[in-house]
């Protein structure tokens, strides 16, 4: 069944090059408003679907990309692992290939990594309908070019992932969630100061509306092992007057912010966008006051302040002021999602940043190598 699948894959791939037309790849369609928008043909993967090998003593799961991501994430639950770098799933439908292909991550990147950092091999058709591997199942596979490598956060544009092999992490032998209400200066200053220790800080996350001097709600996640956590739950106590949440309550907090269905991510007005930036672990409280007037102004923190959400409005003045904003701070920033009324998604885009002709270069030759029909230059990622 799945060689007549990749066979379908590759008429259309083949079929779409000799036309010179481009195939918009789509797994669950969760994540279809991030992104340039585009009308191109679809490629739909979710018929293509299954896990192919799963070994958990060896850390590394195997599926096609077309699989559910609920369906990995419950197979590795009855073992108890994880995907560390715990993807936005962003609606039922999400899959391993769209997980991959968004290059995403949660709260748990500030402590696991990048989604980048755990695809161990890929399978995918390029641009011609070659079906090619890359990389391996293992750790220690590092030798030659990583192209597995390109596919997180290319959205669909470099080529197809038939199937993904990435590594998986145990679950964690205790966690604490623990809150308090501080200015975002003091919350930053402690995350900074608590990243540079021994402690098992997994995730976090500062709430505020606004209003720059006020207390906002911190957040944190500790997880490790059991003496590591308990001690650090003391000290959190005792240095912010925190209190621990229950456990089913920080779960659901932890994954409401993943999926960005906390009350603060809701009130996008039509005409506003919500913007992340990215930002060096020093960079102190932006004041965001001074780029719009209106809007909710709603400020979200994760990442120990690496990256940080903000909503305002989303017109291109305001855009190019959060840009200029994140850039002067030594980071970048991104329209990640905009109102019903909003202007076209527009992501940083590599040209703005500063990169050298070298960087181009590679990329083009690259494109050229693997899709050189422009079958998947939809023009989503810019
Ligand atoms: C510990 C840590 C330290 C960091 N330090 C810094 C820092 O010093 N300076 C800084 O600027 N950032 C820093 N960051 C932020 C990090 O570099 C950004 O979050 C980065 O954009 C995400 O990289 P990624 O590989 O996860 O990207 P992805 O998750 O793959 O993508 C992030 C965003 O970029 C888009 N994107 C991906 N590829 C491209 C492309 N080819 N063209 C255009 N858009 C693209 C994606 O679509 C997505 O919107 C840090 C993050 C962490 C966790």
């Amino acid at each position: 069944m799945s060689d007549v699948q990749i066979q379908q894959f590759r008429e259309q791939i083949q079929h779409a090059a000799a036309s010179k037309t481009a195939l918009s790849i789509q797994g669950g369609g969760s994540k279809s408003w991030y992104g340039n928008p585009n009308a191109h043909t679809p490629l739909l993967t979710s018929g293509f679907h299954g896990i192919v090998d799963y070994q958990p003593e060896e850390l590394v799961i195997t599926a096609r990309a077309g699989t559910p991501l609920a369906t990995i994430e419950a197979a590795l639950a009855e073992k108890n692992q994880m995907l560390a770098f715990e993807p936005p799933h962003f609606g039922a439908q999400a899959t391993f290939g769209g997980a991959i292909g968004a290059g995403l991550a949660g709260p748990g990147r500030i402590s696991a990594g990048n989604l980048r950092d755990y695809v161990l091999g890929t399978r995918l058709m390029d641009g011609q309908g070659h079906d090619l591997s890359f990389g391996g199942k293992v750790m220690k596979n590092v030798a030659g070019y990583d192209v597995s490598r390109l596919l997180p956060g290319s959205l669909g544009t470099f080529a197809l992932i038939l199937e993904a092999s990435v590594k998986v992490l145990p679950k964690p032998a205790s966690t604490a969630s623990l809150r308090c209400f501080i200015s975002e200066a003091r919350a930053l200053k402690v995350l900074n100061e608590w990243a540079g220790q021994p402690l098992p800080l997994s995730a976090s996350s500062w709430i505020g509306s606004g209003d720059a001097n006020a207390d906002g709600e911190l957040t944190i996640r500790l997880a490790g092992a059991v003496a590591a956590v308990q001690s650090a739950t003391v000290l959190m106590k005792s240095t912010l007057g925190a209190t621990e949440l229950d456990p089913a309550i920080a779960a659901a907090f932890w994954r409401d912010l993943r999926e960005h269905k906390l009350d603060c991510f809701h009130a996008l007005g039509a005409d506003d966008a919500l913007y992340r930036l990215a930002l060096p672990a020093a960079c102190p409280p932006i004041d965001f006051s001074t780029l719009a007037s209106s809007g909710t102004q709603q400020r979200v923190l994760e990442w120990h302040g690496q990256q940080r959400w903000w909503h305002g409005p989303a017109d291109a003045s305001t855009q190019a002021k959060v840009k200029a904003k994140a850039i002067e701070h030594g980071g970048h920033a991104s329209c990640f999602r905009v109102g019903s009324n909003g202007v076209e998604q527009r992501f940083t885009l590599l040209s703005d940043q500063a990169h050298s002709a070298a960087l181009t270069a590679v990329q083009a030759q690259l494109r050229k190598a693997f899709d050189p029909s422009g079958v998947f230059a939809t023009g989503r990622l810019p």
